[in-house]
């Protein structure tokens, strides 16, 4: 399950407000990895990407600037949402944040709800299921909050490999994904799992899908992967 739940970076040098922080969001049920300084923050994006990003502004070393700057210029990590927190208040300031491509400003001292609200939004708009919205792609629905899926109005049953595989192609519909990438997501980096595995869990999301009839959605993409539409 753990592999499908968006992963927070808490980029943080003060060791309690980066507590605080990780504390609500695993209260969330986010995966949280921290870092306490730039260089450590871009260690742990180059090993792992990823889901949405809380970058202090004031970090000893690189700053949270240079950090956001550097991130939104490389095409691995552009589309990551990045959340600035900062104690500057000025407007000027803020103007600069999100000059840098930071998707939004946060303020501290903040509220925590108030925060967590922000990080929802941003996770709303690249990791739609996991904050429970409703996905549909053509005739297909899935529904995260209730892991119920049906096509052209009928009830689909997947096992919960085949869910996380259909959510992962649903949020993304034309991305083609390489086997590694849907490994990373849908089991987990952890795990060593063969990627012709992939192969024998796309059969079987396949089947189900064609249960009822209607055409194949999801596309082999020769020596690239698979696709949904
Ligand atoms: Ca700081």
């Amino acid at each position: 399950m753990a592999a499908a739940q968006p992963k927070v970076l808490v980029v943080e040098d003060e060791p309690s407000q980066r507590e605080v922080l990780a504390y609500n969001l695993e209260a969330e049920g986010f995966e949280v990895a921290r870092a306490g300084t730039g260089d450590d923050a871009l260690l742990l994006v180059e090993e792992d990407i990823p889901d949405i990003i809380l970058l202090d502004w004031m970090l000893p070393g690189v700053s949270g600037i240079e950090i956001c700057r550097r991130l939104k210029t490389r095409p691995q990590t552009r589309t990551v949402p990045v959340i600035m927190l900062s104690a500057r208040s000025e407007e000027v300031d803020r103007v600069r944040g999100l000059e840098t491509g930071a998707d939004d400003y946060v303020v501290k001292p903040f509220s925590v709800i108030e925060l967590m609200a922000r990080v929802r939004a941003q996770l709303r708009r690249t990791r739609p299921a996991a904050v429970g919205q409703q996905l549909e792609f053509s005739d297909i629905l899935l529904d995260a909050e209730t892991h119920k899926v049906s096509r052209d109005g009928k009830e689909l049953k997947l096992g919960p490999t085949e869910f996380r595989l259909l959510t992962t192609f649903m949020e993304k519909p034309g991305r083609v994904w390489s086997r590694e990438q849907l490994l990373d997501r849908v089991w987990g980096r952890d795990i060593y799992v063969d990627t012709r595995t992939v192969d024998v869990h796309i059969g079987r999301l396949r089947k189900a899908l064609g249960i009822h009839g209607g055409e194949d959605p999801i596309r082999t993409v020769r020596g690239a992967g698979y696709a949904l539409g």
